[in-house]
């Protein structure tokens, strides 16, 4: 076999379809809101297969929207990796991605986790944790119980402008409908233990604590706790519980980390290639392993300890799409309700 031919057996043998078409790109700039330790191998495995040099800036969501909106027509970055259905969303909205046509994509990522502007790689979900000591299971199997009088003085959540409980009142507002969800996050505020401020991992260690009952957290703050070494963090495992919500309606509401070809990408092919790459067995697994999320891709499993002792649960299967299209909607709801 020639070069050419061994590497299309390798990219064959990935998942790449025989029907791909060979980049003449040599270079990809890639800006993540990502970073974490098997994302060396990730790029560094994408390099080896194709040939194809990745660039990277890595910053946060919002010092990189900036970026790509200050660069405009000029900007060098072809891919954009974030996180949340809201901010893709919001780079979407400003119409910073480009379509991306791939029988690949198509045939890989569930159809409801995917968009003609964006695509899921790993999903995480949001899971309730509470103290058994002051909340039984019984009382919040749901998100809408957590509004429940019972529970006043309880709850604990972070900013409810955080893009993480955006996207949550957002698939609310396709289940449930717009009215109920702004009663819920009216009540879900009458119950606050605090008034909102840290991350997840926050309210998780104040469940620990005892300081908050119950709280909603995204479940890779717990598999983190859950594969931590460190003394405290497993005394804080130790002392909550969780719940997978919704499990016998809609299912517990799941996001994404994500990924989508720039507008003004002057490496389309690459750009492609790449996000096919992302779908593909062996990178599933760096990306969703870097986060302790779960692969999108049917059939792909990571091996990771925490998610395997979480084991499985009913996931929300509305289309990614319909729920960022909400989340203007959710903002709008809580200000009404004061979650802040
Ligand atoms: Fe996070």
């Amino acid at each position: 076999m020639n070069k050419k031919a061994v590497l299309f057996s390798i990219l064959a043998a990935i998942g790449f379809g025989p029907a791909q078409s060979w980049s003449s790109d040599q270079e990809l700039n890639i800006y993540s809101a990502r970073h974490y330790q098997t994302d060396e191998a990730l790029y560094g495995e994408f390099t080896r297969l194709t040939g194809i040099k990745v660039n990277r800036i890595e910053a946060r969501d919002d010092e990189l929207v900036e970026r790509l909106r200050n660069e405009g027509a000029n900007s060098p970055a072809d891919v954009l990796i974030t996180v949340d259905a809201s901010r893709l969303k919001m780079v979407e909205d400003l119409d910073l991605f480009g379509p991306v046509e791939s029988s690949v994509l198509a045939e890989r990522i569930p159809a409801h986790l995917r968009t003609d502007k964006w695509i899921a790689f790993s999903t995480r979900a949001r899971v309730i944790v509470f103290n058994p000591e002051s909340v039984s299971a019984e009382q919040v199997q749901t998100y809408e119980s957590l509004a429940d009088p019972a529970l006043k003085g309880k709850v604990c959540t972070r900013s409810g402008s955080h893009p993480y409980n955006l996207s949550l009142g957002a698939a609310m507002i396709n289940h449930i409908g717009a009215e109920q969800t702004e009663a819920w996050a009216k009540a879900l505020v009458g119950n606050f233990a605090r008034p909102p401020r840290g991350g997840d991992t926050d309210q998780i260690r104040a469940v620990a604590a005892g300081e908050c009952g119950v709280a909603i957290a995204n479940s890779y703050y717990f598999a983190r706790l859950m594969n931590s070494d460190k003394p405290e963090d497993k005394q804080v495992i130790e002392s909550v519980r969780y719940v997978w919500p919704n499990q016998e309606s809609w299912g517990t509401h799941i996001n994404v980390s994500g990924a989508g070809m720039l507008k003004n990408a002057p490496n389309k092919e690459a750009a492609v290639k790449f996000l096919e790459y992302l779908a593909s067995d062996q990178a599933q697994i760096y990306f969703a392993d870097g986060n302790n999320e779960w692969p999108v891709v049917q059939g792909v499993v990571t091996g990771n300890k925490a998610l395997e002792t979480l084991g499985e649960f009913k996931s929300d299967t509305q289309p990614i799409g319909d729920l960022a299209d909400k989340i203007a909607e959710a903002q709008r709801i809580y200000d009404r309700a004061g979650y802040r």
